[in-house]
């Protein structure tokens, strides 16, 4: 296996095999651009090294044959004391992981060959000195494990001894001095001396690359970013050019476009005689790339003139690093950049004018987390607010509330109408209520797995987690000098991670007001807007996949639909059971004979009948599904522990208890231990004369109201947790019989089917089908009996450890179990397929509002998918992306 390849022998889409740093430092270099020579060692090497004790068989021998032909490229030998070539170590795995593994500058330095620097640079010790400290420190850190404060603190020492503000302000003596107390550092700290020996510098900085892949912030970081663990990270060899060689010399970063808003125009910073990573450490006070124009006009052209070539080979914004020294530019990296998601739909669309790219490419660059990021209200920041600090943004939103510190005080305060974000060191189980009263959750350890982010994501909840700066005690927390009290007010945001002190303005996002109809894009001067306007119109020319919502109300069904969903996939009946209705409610499940139940039922039905109608009417002419009742009715009762301890002190005190005891004794009754798995569903209406026959008359006469009042009602009847044909079957024929009745000639048609979301329905679903004339898949129930799951228990109680293992990278309620889960989705997708094609196939858990998932109900072929109404565009977006991918469109 070839391990080491030259610049001129790697492009661009090799980056499983040399990173994205090699690969693209092939790239410029085969594009003609300023690149200094060098070769990149494979991940393949890595991996090998990595996995066979730090052997590589051959490796060695192949690098020096690189570094050879290097050596005669440049016309010096690596660390030569006469004429020294100089390199760099750098690391860069596929993905990029920023901050997470190191670079070595200026190897080949050592006593001797840092006075040939010197002779090379016309005599310039200070910068052969400077070059040699920093090789040094960045070796001793990064390769031998010595604590960067000890350099730090030397370097700090020289600079008050000197009475020095900047590094730059130490002369070539100075610095001298400096090197010889980082080699007694050195020294002190590993057991012996900094080696000198050029070629071990060079072979002991690529192992540690290699070895930086398995530290432990890389690995937390990869979980994180659910980056797969034995990819292996590359080692690029470059020769060295300076950006420390004086005021003609610098070094800098920029971006082809503003990466935050998407803006054309160069983005960049400038920092004049610095090396490396000078310009992002800020030790000095860098420049606006535009002042680089004044410094040094020549390289300042060049620069854009390359900026421009690489968006044009690139065809998207791109970022580099270069350098220039003396008055010659040097790039040094770039890749194609991170952006906001503000800035990821304004550069697509622009690109799309620019005829860069075309539409399918455009909405392929974009996706659906990021349009859902744009759709969370977002703080104004016209006041200027005062950053305290940021963490880990973990669960989207902008939350603003007074601080407590446990779940108690959340609750209380909760109850007191209060606003508040729950601050804690971390959260447990224990802070659930806490959690679910609060507005945000705010924690200063644990990443994007601990539990507070799994939790809060999975409850839509506002979170920023491991804001590590935080002191967290029991009353209050401090922070960069600041002390936040228990009811004190801070604003968190959960897309950055910023927290800020006091209240800051929420504003809607100006891309839901569109969705909402409130901005007509033609008349908006506003490129986010337009450029999403424009790209959800393309992703519905383009999707196969209808989107419906979840709603159970007219008001929600016409928000859905202006957000463009196209019929109703789930209405929940039993919200319609609550409120000033529990009290009929109650009296039919405490009915202890048929009349008593009848009259229950009677005086139900006509409310059902009007919220129905008022559904149909906000979807005239769209399908509407309403899945029968549900939920175990004991849920419309009083909990048994309340109850109980009323009647015992009602009884104490010798007052009446007739009502509150028969109550009890009903709740008693209907107590089950797993309600989940218990009398709900299709069983309720088996069991409860009369219940399903109720909802259905009542949705079959409001659809026949509608057809009188000229609408186009289309009602289809779901009944859920359906696990054989016979229990479809039995409430088919009662219905059916009731809809005729109803119906009689008005012309309205109403569809029966069931949900797929308990497994022995999935795996028998060709019969099931035989019944159904239409499935929709219930993938909450379907993964909670799936796994053997209650989601309520686990979610908050072991979660956050699978994710912390790897047993799933994103929680099965997130993002649908392709393997598990959708394997029984797919299985009754074929199977009740094959007994009758025309089935209509959707799915109505929160799965259908989950980016991953709808291209997972592409593939699998489902008709629609159905998720609440602020996910609709969402779902619209990913269904347009997943038609495009599938079709492949490999003109790319
Ligand atoms: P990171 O991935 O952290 O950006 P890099 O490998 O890009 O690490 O290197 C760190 C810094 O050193 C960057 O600013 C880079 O431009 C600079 N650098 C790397 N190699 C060289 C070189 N051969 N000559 C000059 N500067 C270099
Ligand atoms: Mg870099
Ligand atoms: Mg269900």
């Amino acid at each position: 296996m070839k391990f080491v390849y030259d610049f001129a022998e790697g492009n661009k889409d090799l980056k499983d095999l040399l990173g994205g740093k090699g690969a693209n430092l092939a790239e410029m270099t085969n594009l003609g651009l300023p690149v200094p020579a060098g070769f990149t060692i494979t991940t393949e090497a890595c991996k090998e090294y990595l996995s066979s004790g730090a052997h590589v068989d051959g490796l060695d021998e192949e690098i020096s044959a690189h570094l050879e032909t290097l050596e005669e490229a440049m016309g010096r030998k690596l660390g030569d004391p006469a004429d020294p070539l100089l390199v760099s170590v750098r690391s860069g795995a596929k993905f990029s992981m920023p901050g997470m593994m190191e670079t070595v500058l200026n190897v080949g330095l050592n006593d001797e060959s840092v006075s040939g620097l010197s002779r090379q640079a016309g005599g310039n010790d200070r910068f052969a000195w400077d070059s040699y400290r920093r090789l040094i420190q960045m070796f001793g850190k990064t390769v031998c494990d010595v604590p960067g404060s000890a350099f730090e603190d030397a370097l700090h020492e020289a600079k008050s001894t000197k009475g020095a503000k900047d590094d730059i302000d130490l002369d070539a003596e100075d610095l001298k001095a400096l090197v010889g107390v980082y080699k007694d550092l050195f020294a002190k700290h590993t057991g012996h001396e900094f080696p000198q020996d050029p070629r071990e510098q060079m072979d002991l900085a690529i192992a540690a690359v290699f070895r930086s892949w398995n530290a432990d912030r890389a690995v937390l970081y990869r979980r994180q970013e659910r980056i797969p663990g034995d990819l292996g990270t590359a080692v690029s060899v470059v020769s060295m050019v300076f950006g420390n060689l004086g005021p003609d010399s610098g070094t800098g970063v920029a971006f082809t476009r503003d990466p935050s808003t998407g803006a054309t125009g160069v983005y960049g910073d400038y920092l004049q005689n610095a090396q490396g990573e000078d310009v992002v450490a800020g030790i000095r006070n860098t420049v606006p790339l535009q002042d680089l124009e004044r410094i040094d006009k020549q390289s300042y052209d060049e620069l854009l003139g390359i900026m421009a070539t690489l968006e044009g080979h690139y065809h998207d914004l791109c970022d580099i690093e270069f350098t220039i020294e003396r008055g010659k530019l040097w790039m040094l990296q770039t890749r194609v950049g991170k952006r906001t998601a503000a800035a990821a739909f304004t550069i697509a669309a622009q690109l799309v004018d620019e005829e860069v790219i075309d539409l399918d490419e455009a909405m392929h660059r974009v996706t659906g987390s990021q349009l859902a990021q744009l759709m969370f209200p977002r703080f104004d920041m016209s006041g200027d607010p005062e950053v305290l600090t940021k963490g880990v943004g973990a669960s989207p939103g902008a939350a603003v509330g007074e601080v407590v510190f446990t779940a108690e005080h959340a609750v209380q305060a909760a109850a007191e109408g209060k606003n508040v974000i729950l601050v804690r060191r971390e959260t447990n189980p224990d802070d659930l209520p806490g959690m679910i009263a609060a507005q945000g959750i705010l924690t200063s350890r644990g990443g994007k797995t601990s539990h507070a982010a799994v939790v809060a994501r999975g409850m839509g909840k506002t979170c920023v987690c491991g804001a590590d700066e935080l002191r967290v005690s029991s009353d209050s927390f401090t922070v960069g000098g600041h002390t936040v009290n228990e009811g004190d007010t801070i604003s968190i945001d959960g897309t950055t991670g910023r927290v800020y002190l006091g209240e800051v303005p929420v504003q809607p996002s100006e891309v839901v007001r569109y969705f909402e109809g409130d901005l007509d894009p033609a008349l908006v001067n506003e490129p986010l807007v337009a450029a999403v306007h424009r790209i959800m119109t393309h992703a519905d020319e383009r999707r196969r996949l209808l989107v419906r919502t979840n709603a159970d109300t007219g008001r929600d069904a016409a928000r859905a639909r202006r957000f463009g969903a196209q019929g109703v996939g789930l209405c929940r009946t039993e919200h319609m059971f609550l409120g000033d209705r529990r009290e009929l409610v109650e009296r039919l499940i405490l009915a202890n004979t048929d009349d008593e139940r009848n009259e229950a039922l009677n005086a139900l039905r006509p409310l059902q009948k009007a919220d129905f109608l008022e559904l149909f009417r906000e979807m005239n002419g769209l399908p509407v599904t309403v899945r029968l009742i549900d939920p175990p009715l004991h849920e419309f009762l009083p909990s048994l522990e309340d109850l109980a301890v009323k009647v015992a002190v009602a009884k104490e005190r010798g007052e009446q208890v007739g009502r509150s005891e028969k109550m009890l004794n009903a709740v008693r009754r209907m107590h089950e231990s797993n309600p989940m798995l218990g009398m709900r569903g299709v069983r309720l209406g088996l069991v409860i004369p009369g219940l399903f026959a109720m909802q259905v008359r009542a949705i079959a006469e409001a659809a026949v109201a509608l057809a009188g009042e000229g609408g186009r009602p289309r009602p289809e009847i779901m009944v859920p947790l359906v696990g054989a044909v016979q229990e479809l079957e039995t409430v088919r024929t009662e219905a059916e019989k009731i809809i005729t009745e109803v119906v009689g000639d008005s012309g309205v048609e109403v569809l029966i089917g069931t949900m797929i979301e308990v497994p022995r329905a999935a795996l028998t679903a060709g019969q099931i089908a035989e019944a159904a004339d239409f499935f929709s898949f219930g993938t909450n129930d379907l993964t909670q009996m799936g796994w053997g799951f209650s989601r309520d228990d686990v979610e908050g109680a072991f979660f956050w450890r699978y994710l912390e293992l790897g047993i799933f990278g994103i929680s099965p309620f997130e993002s649908i179990d392709r393997e598990g889960v959708g394997r029984l989705v797919r299985i009754a997708s074929d199977e009740g397929r094959a007994t009758r094609p025309d089935l209509k196939l959707g799915v109505c858990g929160e799965h259908g509002g989950d980016p991953e998932s709808v291209h997972f109900f592409h593939e699998v072929g489902l008709d629609y998918v159905s998720c609440s109404p602020f996910r609709v565009p969402i779902a619209r977006l990913e269904a347009g992306r997943a038609a495009v991918e599938s079709a492949g469109s490999d003109h790319r």
